[in-house]
């Protein structure tokens, strides 16, 4: 995580808070008890609540204060089920996990062909917020599940000015969860205050001409987006909204059409936990996404999407108990889309 370690500096600056429009009223998923799903659940709770390995993220001062026990899971079928365990109560930084629900509103926006075109697909195999990746390929093949393709990606969403482009960001999250997100303020001053790495990242784009608008704009947006607060359910259900076609299985809102979802899960496949993506892949066949705030999502198609909360990342930045707990209950659930029976 060395280059996660990036000096901080205090650069004061106004902040301002766009909500967006009014929100339908959120109907909640009923929670599910009994049978192999909640077994499941119950099952991996207990087997990782104590271990204590991995530290929060502390590059953004605030990661660093939340409290390292909590552990939250919340697996949520296309029935719109919730099975859960743990602090599901606590809402945290969504983070990176952001960015799978930005590059789907660009798919809808704009299409496939602008992101695989404009962004790239391929995954860069470096940490999530390298420099060396945009030198490596000169601001191409920027996947947009790491920092440089990221902000580009945001800096892709189409609105009549930033405010409009905000309320379309944030509206997405509101939708792939079911109910109206909002920002979590201290988060988004801590991570403004010391983001100047993705502030030059932005800057590299912008000089080899790969970055589609002003890239203090995108930079703002993207860190407000990262600061999204959500707590494990909300994540379940933006997972089996994936894993449902799109469509949000407790609302029945169809956030985003079918025809993406394959695509939107590909590339988490390729990057979804960073350079640990293969790794992760290989154990468990599940697209995923993680957030260095501790969250973590993964969807097995049709089957279920599960998200989790657990602050302490490993190495590479990914949730420790989450990545756990998710690889142990797919397995339990046959949750592998790529395994098959011979007739
Ligand atoms: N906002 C964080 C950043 O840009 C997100 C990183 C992450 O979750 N991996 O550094």
């Amino acid at each position: 995580m060395s280059q996660l370690n990036t000096s901080r500096r205090e650069f004061a600056r106004g902040l301002t808070f766009l909500g967006a429009a009014a929100w339908a009223a959120p109907v909640l998923a009923q929670p599910g008890a009994g049978g192999p799903i909640d077994a499941a659940v119950k099952a991996a709770y207990e087997k990782f609540k104590d271990l204590n390995e991995g530290k929060n993220a502390d590059y953004i001062p605030a990661l660093a204060k939340v409290p390292s026990n909590y552990f939250g899971i919340a697996v949520v079928t296309p029935q719109g089920k919730a099975y859960t365990a743990g602090d599901i109560a606590p809402t945290f930084s969504i983070q990176s996990i952001s960015k799978v629900f930005t590059m789907a509103l660009v798919f809808q926006q704009s299409g496939e062909d602008t992101v695989e075109d404009a962004v790239g697909v391929d995954a860069t195999g470096q940490v999530f917020n390298s420099i060396v990746a945009i030198e490596q390929f000169r601001g191409k093949e920027m996947n947009p599940l790491v920092n440089p393709g990221a902000i580009a990606t945001t800096g892709t969403v189409k609105g009549a000015n930033a405010d409009d482009i905000w309320a379309k960001i944030l509206g997405i999250h509101s939708d792939f969860a079911g109910r109206q997100l909002s920002v979590n303020q201290e988060v988004y001053k801590s991570e403004s205050d010391t983001n100047q790495r993705n502030r030059a990242i932005s800057m590299l784009m912008s000089a080899y001409e790969r970055f589609p608008t002003d890239p203090a704009q995108a930079v703002d947006l993207y860190t407000r987006q990262c600061s999204i607060a959500v707590d494990a359910k909300d994540l379940g259900v933006m997972a089996a909204t994936l894993a449902n076609g799109g469509k949000n299985p407790v609302t029945g809102k169809q956030v985003v059409e079918s025809r993406h979802v394959p695509r939107i899960l590909a590339v988490m496949a390729t990057a979804g936990l960073y350079d640990d993506s293969g790794k992760w892949l290989f154990h468990t066949g599940l697209p995923g996404k993680s957030g260095v705030g501790g969250g973590l999502i993964a969807v097995s198609p049709g089957k279920f999407g599960i998200g989790t909360f657990s602050p302490p990342l490993d190495a590479a930045g990914n949730s420790l108990r989450g990545q756990r707990a998710i690889a142990a209950i797919s397995d339990a659930l046959g949750g592998n889309p790529y395994a098959s029976k011979p007739l």
